[in-house]
């Protein structure tokens, strides 16, 4: 007889972790399947994001920049430091601690809210004799089990889309995984996408010291952001010596003994570029592999995603998917959303997601933030608008900081005034967002923001004065 649960939810990273914890407030009897292994070779909950995603990058981002202080901004404060010197083994073990510090943490949350934690790999077998949805488990020492119940969420994340002509060897190119744990700081890094990931780490090894060269196939950059924010954001990178280039198509990655040697072209021809390591980061696919029983009935789409409905149920009785494995954006706080929502609706409660107000979050320097449209989707749907911004060179506290650079850049609609987006580069904008995010989900105009007291002096005074701006009002510049 298998063990029965109310809810088994496979993959504990921060969509199906979040959902088997809301389960359990529910007073659902719930168990999570998980198949990470950390570097100590024992289960690490969390998924990317704990283990080798969100965390370790911002991690070794703020390492990273206390090192890049030291020469770039300190001397403006009149403090200077003699030959400042990096230690690798303590610049990776911080990142590996904190690491450690919260996949435990999701260890503990589970105990705390009775989750049941299981290690292994877990596959969906379908309907059992008794009508649950059966779930086998295999070890890592290839022992199986299975275990049944009602409702099954799945929650397998992603991987790194693998290029064929630059595969990860795990030495010279790498992935994500990679080009967190380099135990030296590259000569010459080169990196394959200047999306996310591309910036976010290349702008991590840049700080201490490695020439990075990123090549992008699109010829815009950043094209997901709003156009003039995107604008300045290249112009800062530009300034910090990163080299972005555009419209470039790799053609080949071969690792020799000198470094790796790569074949690109872009609009002047063939180019070739030797770097002691490339990060190819061009983007994740869903992962299900080994996931699915030949006749569990789940759907894959065309780019290999779970197939879902609005409430993420995919159609088989009993059985829902979250997070990276299914539509939509491959953030954190969205598979952390939707596990909340679907556990909430299985207990037979209304639970709700907004995909519009979803922020997007780049924590470069300067950082870069968004939510709800940009410019060009309001054109390209006819939504008439009026535009406010407001420069953080304009701001007290940012100037007080040496770090005036980037502005808020606010989309109301013109006749109705309700905020459709809100576009920020700058500092601290990772924090600053949530205001908008909050204006937009209560469904609040740019008068609303422009009517709430700001406090003086913070950087949240260019949120004030964008909103201001909508309305040709701002107080601290022309209008
Ligand atoms: P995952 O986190 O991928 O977790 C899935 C889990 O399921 C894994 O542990 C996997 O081992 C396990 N699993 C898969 N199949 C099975 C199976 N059959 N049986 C058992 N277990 C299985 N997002 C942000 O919002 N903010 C950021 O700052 C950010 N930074 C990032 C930085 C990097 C370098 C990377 C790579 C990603 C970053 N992301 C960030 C994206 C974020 O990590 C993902 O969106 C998020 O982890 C997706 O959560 P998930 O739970 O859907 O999947
Ligand atoms: P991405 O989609 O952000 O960027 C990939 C880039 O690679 C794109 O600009 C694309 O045009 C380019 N590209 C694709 N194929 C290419 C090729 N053959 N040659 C050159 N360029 C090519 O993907 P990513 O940076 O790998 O990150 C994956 C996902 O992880 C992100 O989309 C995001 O959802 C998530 N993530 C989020 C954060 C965050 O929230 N701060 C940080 C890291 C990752």
């Amino acid at each position: 007889m298998s063990e029965k649960f109310d809810v088994i939810v496979i993959g504990a990273g921060p969509a199906g972790y979040v959902a088997a914890i809301r389960a359990a407030q529910l007073g659902l009897k719930t168990a999570c399947v998980d198949a990470f292994t950390g570097k100590d070779g024992k289960q690490a909950l969390g998924g990317t994001c704990l283990n080798v995603g969100c965390i370790p990058s911002k991690a070794l981002l703020d390492s990273s920049r206390q090192f890049w202080n030291i020469a770039h901004n300190f001397p403006v404060h009149g403090i200077s430091v003699d030959n400042p010197k990096v230690d690798m083994a303590t610049f990776i073990g911080r990142k590996d601690k904190i690491v450690k510090q919260f996949t435990g943490g999701i260890g503990q949350l589970f105990k705390a809210n009775k989750v049941t934690a299981f290690y292994g790999k877990g596959k969906l077998l379908g309907r059992g004799k008794d009508g649950g949805n059966e779930v086998e488990i295999t070890g890592s020492d290839g022992a199986r089990q299975t275990i049944s119940a009602a409702n099954v969420i799945l929650a397998s994340g992603s991987v790194p889309i693998e290029l064929p002509f630059a595969k990860f060897d795990g030495k010279a190119i790498v992935d994500n995984a990679g080009a967190l744990d380099f135990t030296e700081v590259p000569k010459r890094l080169g990196v394959i996408g200047a999306g996310v990931i591309g910036l976010e780490l290349g702008s991590v090894w840049k700080r201490l010291g490695a020439e990075v060269t990123i090549i992008e196939a699109l010829p815009e950059f950043l094209a997901a952001a709003d156009a003039d924010i995107a604008k300045i954001a290249a112009k800062e990178f530009a300034k910090q010596g990163l080299s972005i280039k555009l419209n470039a198509k790799l053609n080949k990655a071969e690792a020799k003994k000198d470094g790796v040697h790569l074949t690109y072209t872009d609009k002047d021809g063939e180019q070739s570029l030797v770097v002691d390591k490339l990060l190819v980061a061009v983007g994740r696919r869903a992962y299900t592999d080994g996931l699915l029983a030949e006749n569990a009935g789940v759907k894959l789409d065309e780019r290999g995603r779970i197939v879902v409905d609005e409430h993420n149920h995919t159609g088989v009785d009993g059985v829902w998917a979250i997070g990276d494995a299914v539509r939509g954006p491959m953030l954190a706080h969205k598979g952390s959303e939707e596990g909340v929502a679907v556990a909430e609706w299985i207990a037979g409660k209304a639970g709700h997601i907004n995909y519009d107000t979803i922020p997007w979050v780049i924590y470069t320097e300067p950082e870069i933030a968004w939510a709800g449209k940009t410019e060009r989707e309001l054109k390209d749907a006819g939504i008439p608008y009026k535009v406010g911004t407001f420069p953080f060179a304009a701001i007290g506290r940012a100037v007080a900081m040496n770090e005036a650079v980037g502005q808020v850049k606010m989309l109301a609609h013109a006749e109705t005034d309700r905020l459709l987006g809100v576009h920020m580069v700058g500092p601290g904008v990772s924090e600053l967002i949530a205001e908008a995010v909050v204006t937009m989900e209560f469904k609040g105009s740019a008068e609303d923001l422009a009517r709430i007291v700001h406090a003086h002096p913070t950087l949240s005074e260019a949120v004030h004065e964008a909103a201001l701006s909508v309305d040709k009002r701002a107080i601290h510049k022309g209008n």
